[in-house]
């Protein structure tokens, strides 16, 4: 196993286009890296020069104690999980787990052995005189973690893995590759777009856009601290709500809307220099719920209310802001009703209206 590390990589294609611009960050030996970020926001780019895949346009890639930019993608000791996970139709299971170690020339003994280990570990060990195509999608996509895993490389990469997987499918194969992770204690690079996968499965996240770095930290400390309104608005669903607004103590500490439309935020603690500035306020629908009788509040009425079982989405609307709130599922107010609501003082984030970077 070994760390990867990036100093400062950048990556511009040959029409110009700068997909990656001076990322730093060390994935340490043994850690599960998740790289995540809407489409386009150079997360594949990064993974394919961390692989040898696309040449790197400036900066330094080390893998462990080496620095491989010029190394040839065979010689970097990685393996790749791709989306199209491209089996060989004409071969069996254990065919397509042994074909890479043979074209290596690795001896007979070696291969049945790394075979049979890296099938008892996926639990593929009954279906070895498979076809591909007599296989689930679930079993295919095992198949093809399979044949990385048989390389027993020091970094693991993973692009999109689970995309052509069901909802359901996609849900246990993450379960398995977090068990196998900590199984293997193997350094992995995970590419998704997907926020749920990416807080379920990383030990730290490098949250992308627009081939810029906005935050890199632990799932829990992403949600809890997002540096910037990217992060707040990307992380979590549904989303966390954003009110902007102007600070203000007067009855109270308030954020105030526009006239006539302010909420009571008790006692929030907001830097006193950006009172009356322009500022973005951030609550999760969690911190969000029914005032209690006689407790400062805001009057809200219910649009559209969305009951998954375990709780409630209700969205509402404050003056014409759109509001979300998540409320436990014996709470079942009517769409049309009057709620008044108020926000957990504890649980606010504020942002500069400006540049969306979090305030304190
Ligand atoms: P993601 O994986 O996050 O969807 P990519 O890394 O594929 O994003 O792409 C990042 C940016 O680089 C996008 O704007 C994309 O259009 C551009 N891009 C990707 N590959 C190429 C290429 N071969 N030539 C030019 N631009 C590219």
């Amino acid at each position: 196993m070994a760390s990867v590390r990036l100093d400062d990589v950048r990556k511009v294609y040959g029409n110009g286009q700068v997909a990656v611009h001076g990322a730093s960050f060390e994935v340490a030996d043994g850690e599960l890296m998740v790289l995540v970020g809407p489409s386009g926001c150079g997360k594949s780019t990064l993974l394919r020069m961390i692989a040898g895949l696309e040449e790197i346009s400036g900066g330094t890639l080390s893998i462990g104690d080496r620095v491989v930019n010029e190394v040839a993608p065979k010689d970097r000791d990685i393996a790749m999980v791709f989306q199209n996970y491209a089996l060989y139709p004409h071969m069996t299971v254990a065919e397509n787990l042994a074909f890479g170690l043979k074209l290596r020339g690795h001896p007979r003994a070696v291969i049945d052995q790394r075979v049979n280990a890296a099938a008892e570990t996926l639990g593929l060990g009954q279906m070895l005189d498979k076809l591909p195509r007599e296989m689930s999608g679930g079993q295919r996509q095992r198949v093809a973690l399979g044949r990385a895993l048989v390389r027993e490389p020091a970094v693991f990469l993973l692009d999109e893995p689970l995309s052509n997987l069901d909802a359901k499918l996609r849900h246990s194969m993450r379960t398995e590759i977090a068990r196998l992770h900590r199984q293997l204690g193997a350094t992995m690079i995970y590419v998704t777009h997907d926020q749920v996968e990416a807080m379920t499965l990383g030990q730290r996240i490098v949250v992308l856009k627009d081939g810029q770095i906005q935050q890199i930290d632990t799932p829990m400390a992403l949600y809890e601290h997002p540096a910037n309104l990217f992060v707040a608005g990307f992380l979590g669903s549904p989303a966390m709500n954003v009110l902007h607004g102007r600070l203000e103590r007067a009855d109270g500490l308030r954020l105030v809307l526009e006239a006539g439309l302010s909420i009571p935020l008790g006692d929030a603690r907001v830097g006193e220099d950006w009172l009356g500035k322009p500022v973005a306020m951030g609550v999760r629908p969690e911190h969000l719920q029914p005032a209690a009788p006689e407790a400062a509040g805001f009057d809200t009425r219910v649009e559209v209310v969305e009951p998954v079982g375990s709780e409630v989405f209700v969205n509402q609307v404050f003056g014409t802001h759109p509001l979300v709130s998540r409320l436990p599922p014996r709470q079942l107010p009517q769409a049309g009703a009057a709620l008044r609501m108020a926000v957990d003082p504890a649980h606010l984030h504020f942002f500069d209206a400006g540049t969306g970077r979090r305030l304190w």
